[in-house]
């Protein structure tokens, strides 16, 4: 019998950790649902016939069915569902733009927030590692080979859908610990670790080998990887190389990109006093830029002790590309917002170090080519910030090292890897590549849909062949 609607037009609220005591700590800020929260925000679902959030989501998870087991109080069966074509859901849950997917679509949201489809899979698949008890069977071999080069969300949903499928995997990953940016780019508060490392270890219980230390185009090229016995690559090496502005004085001590800050803090646990990774704990820290990245640079430069972090801005806010959300948290943190303003020169002391950060004010002129209205200096506005750290956090594109060094393999003009849309095969036989080497810096589900898609490619290509 199906339980009544729960109309309520807000979602349960989860609780978090006090903005005060959580930006001086690298613990996570929120805390998740318990049992009674989930089951009672599970009841807001209406189950709607055409299923919207699923169409929603770019790997299709069979949402109202998770809620509904939820609702009933089957967590364990809510797990199963949802790991039917996501491998990744304590991840997900907690860092999906679920606003622009799965909730973006959802009717609840026409009058009223939608249902918190991502606080539920995160409650679900949280509460599996604690309760679960399925044992993970390695499946049958079917004799074959495949690579996989990187092993962030990308490279690990395309080597569990082949392992699954009885094919042999060995990830290669250049950096010493598997998880790519989930590890080395989203910050402990947002996303800890050893949930990740716990969706990983799933991984190797199906039988999935991970290399590490192993930059493929140094220490092995791709066609000595073939070379080796595998039969078809799969190319998830990301977009890790970052851009800089060209202003004067970004040479100088004190000036990261956000990529570098972030690995110094996160994968080499630079906030730690056990670890001797050094980092600048400044007093005064401006991040340039407005997305995510920026915002959990930012977050983080606080966390490390900083009296004033101020985000630099050259829109509004209504154009800023980072999420709602973590937009709301910064602000809540103490994060110091400078919009409209543009760096234009780095300043530094007489040991080349960060002293201050240049600046114009601008203002919004005609929308450019990308629809937003274009940003102009304001004459007479200059500036200077008393920084002495700066972070940029403008971007960034995939490293050339792959395309260089392997034969075949086309780029785009922004350097990206060419691939088919719905097979992921690049221009050259047997190699596949997805997530952020194909699309730019873009989102950690999207990035899983593109190996899960390479993964059903790579296995008609390696049946037929
Ligand atoms: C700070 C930050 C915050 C973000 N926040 C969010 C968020 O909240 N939500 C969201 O959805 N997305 C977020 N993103 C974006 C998201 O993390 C990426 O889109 C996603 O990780 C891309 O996955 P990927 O597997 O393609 O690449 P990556 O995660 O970059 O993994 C690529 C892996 O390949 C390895 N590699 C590279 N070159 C080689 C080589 N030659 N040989 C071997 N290994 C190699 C790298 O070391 C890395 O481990 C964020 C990104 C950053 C940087």
């Amino acid at each position: 019998m199906k339980t009544m609607a729960n109309m309520s037009l807000e979602k349960v609220k989860m609780p978090e950790q006090d903005p005060n005591v959580r930006n001086k700590n690298f613990e996570e800020v929120a805390l998740g649902y318990d049992e009674i929260m989930a089951m009672e925000e599970a009841t807001r679902c209406l189950h709607c016939k055409n299923k919207p959030c699923v169409s929603g989501c770019p790997v299709n998870v069979r949402i109202p069915e998770f809620i509904e087991k939820v609702a009933a109080g089957d967590f364990a069966e809510a797990y199963r569902i949802i790991t039917s074509t996501n491998a990744l859901p304590a991840v997900c849950g907690r860092v999906c733009p679920q606003e622009s997917q799965c909730e973006g679509k959802c009717v609840r949201g026409i009058k009223g927030e939608p249902v918190a489809i991502g606080r539920l899979e995160r409650f679900v698949a949280d509460w599996y590692m604690k309760n679960g008890t399925d044992k993970t069977e390695k499946p049958q071999s079917n004799g074959k080979k495949a690579a996989v080069i990187g092993a962030g969300p990308a490279g690990l949903s395309c080597a569990g859908d082949l392992a699954r499928k009885g094919y042999q995997v060995t990830i290669f990953e250049a950096f010493h610990k598997a998880g790519g940016v989930l590890v080395y780019g989203i910050p402990e508060f947002r996303l800890p670790k050893k949930i990740v490392q716990k969706e990983i270890d799933k991984l190797s219980e199906l039988g999935v080998t991970v290399e590490t230390n192993m930059v493929i185009g140094k220490v092995l090229s791709v066609d000595e990887l073939f070379e080796m016995g595998y039969e078809a690559v799969f190319i998830g090496s990301g977009a890790g190389l970052p851009s800089f502005l060209g202003i004067e004085g970004e040479g100088y001590i004190g000036v990261y990109s956000a990529n570098e800050f972030l690995t110094r803090i996160n994968l080499m646990k630079a906030y730690l006093d056990e670890y001797d990774t050094p980092i600048r704990h400044a007093k005064a820290v401006a991040v340039v830029g407005g997305g995510n990245v920026a915002m959990d640079a930012a977050r983080s430069a606080k966390r490390l002790g900083a009296e004033h972090v101020y985000i630099v801005y050259r829109r509004s806010e209504a154009e800023m590309p980072a999420r709602a959300e973590e937009i709301h948290h910064a602000k809540e943190e103490g994060i110091e917002f400078l919009l409209l303003t543009n760096p234009t020169k780095v300043l530094g002391n007489e040991n080349s170090e960060v002293c201050g950060l240049e600046c114009v004010k601008m203002e919004l002129g005609e929308p450019d080519d990308s629809g937003r209205r274009r940003p102009q200096p304001i004459k007479g506005s200059e500036f200077v910030l008393d920084v002495d750290s700066v972070i940029m956090a403008v971007g960034t594109s995939p490293n050339p090292l792959l395309r260089t060094t392997t034969d075949g393999l086309e780029a785009n003009r922004r350097g990206c890897l060419v691939a088919d849309e719905e097979t992921m095969k690049t221009t050259r036989e047997g190699v596949y590549a997805g997530g952020d080497a194909v699309t730019g810096a873009a989102t950690v589900i999207l990035a899983m849909g593109a190996g899960k898609k390479a993964a059903a490619a790579i296995d008609e290509y390696l049946q037929n062949k």
